[in-house]
């Protein structure tokens, strides 16, 4: 049987009674683990365009966190962590599931990391099963082992039977990703978060992958993702790494911003590219993380949750519900003020 996948522009969320008098009164907590929460559920992608450092610090400093990313030296990831830690912050940092991954987490381990994520296209392998198991045995019971990325609910079955607190659930929905053409492979992102919510097996779901604003991430969330995780919402900010830019042919300011397994990325961080399943591009130079960025995709969230009149996430996931949009609805969905052309 050929199943439906829907994406988040194919849905909205019905309106329901509200008695929020302001958005304010609504609260985003959620939670990565049992023992780990965040007040603002939004996660830097380890991307290297993304999140190093001053992200991971800019996060944990709003409330939410970042993924060091790993397409550099052990010494430089550990460096970075350093760094945030001696700023009394904390982040999470990628790992990759083979190669130097177990001497890449010891280091970071023997500085105080405590959170870290198994950064892998595909998640639903033996090479995750070896990887998570390996770091289990290793280290204390209480770090947090996110893993993915997935987007079944056979795989968040298994991810969590092998050990991991959080999996990233999105495949081929990047923004800057070309999985799908490549390889024929993926699910719209709306429905693998569903798939792998209806699992229910007690670990967190980040919807990671293709959110552009506030309103999919809601959807995200409404769909039963516990947190959402950013990767060119965040780039072009002074957050991110890089310096800005301006763009020859329109004069702009601007950022870079790489898919990770683009062939310009696969080139800096191992010297050669094989398949190439990212794109290269520019972005718009934001400036500042909270003030042009983040302040507004928080607020957003907040008025989402308070059209389903709801004040905490868990209550908004139980009580929101669906209805798929047309294409015409879709278009409505967007600015559409009407021209003079289409009075005419
Ligand atoms: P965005 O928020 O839509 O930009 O998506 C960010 C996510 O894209 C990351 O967290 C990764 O899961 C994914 N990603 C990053 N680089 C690539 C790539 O080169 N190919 C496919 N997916 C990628």
């Amino acid at each position: 049987m050929v199943q439906t996948g829907l994406s988040y522009d194919d849905v909205l969320i019905i309106p329901q009674y509200s008695n929020i008098k302001s958005r304010k009164e609504v609260d985003l907590t959620s939670n990565l683990d049992n023992l780990r929460s965040l007040s603002l559920p939004i996660i830097a992608a380890p991307m290297d365009t993304v999140c190093e450092a001053k992200m991971a610090i800019d996060m944990y400093s709003l409330g939410g966190l970042g993924v060091i990313h790993r397409y550099n030296t052990i010494e430089q990831q550990t460096d970075m962590f350093v760094t945030v830690k001696s700023l009394k912050s904390d982040a999470i940092v990628a790992i990759p599931a083979t190669g130097d991954y177990m001497e890449r987490a010891l280091s970071l381990y023997e500085v105080g990391c405590s959170m870290f994520c198994i950064d892998v296209a595909h998640g639903h392998t033996e090479y995750v099963k070896r990887a998570i198991k390996n770091m289990r045995s290793k280290f204390s019971s209480n770090i947090h082992i996110m893993a993915g990325n997935i987007a079944t609910a056979e795989a968040t079955i298994d991810l969590t039977e092998w050990g991991a607190d959080s999996v990233r659930v999105g495949i081929g929905g990047g923004s800057a990703c070309t999985t799908r053409i490549v390889t024929g492979h993926g699910v719209p992102n709306f429905s693998a978060i569903a798939a792998c919510a209806g699992a229910d097996t007690g670990i967190s779901l980040i919807a990671d992958g293709g959110i552009r604003n506030s309103g999919d991430a809601v959807k995200a969330i409404a769909a039963g993702a516990d947190l959402v995780m950013l990767g060119s919402v965040l780039a072009g900010t002074d957050s991110s790494p890089g310096t800005p830019f301006r763009d020859k042919k329109t004069g702009k300011m601007c950022k870079k911003f790489r898919g990770m397994a683009s062939s310009g990325a696969q080139e800096d961080w191992r010297g050669s590219a094989s398949v190439e399943e990212g794109v290269s591009h520019m972005v718009p130079y934001k400036g500042r993380l909270f003030d042009n960025v983040l302040k507004g995709f928080k607020e957003g969230m907040q008025s989402g949750l308070s059209y389903s009149g709801c004040r905490r996430i868990h209550e908004f996931q139980h009580k929101c519900s669906f209805i798929v949009q047309t294409s015409a609805g879709a278009t409505e969905s967007s600015p559409h003020v009407v021209s003079r052309g289409n009075h005419a």
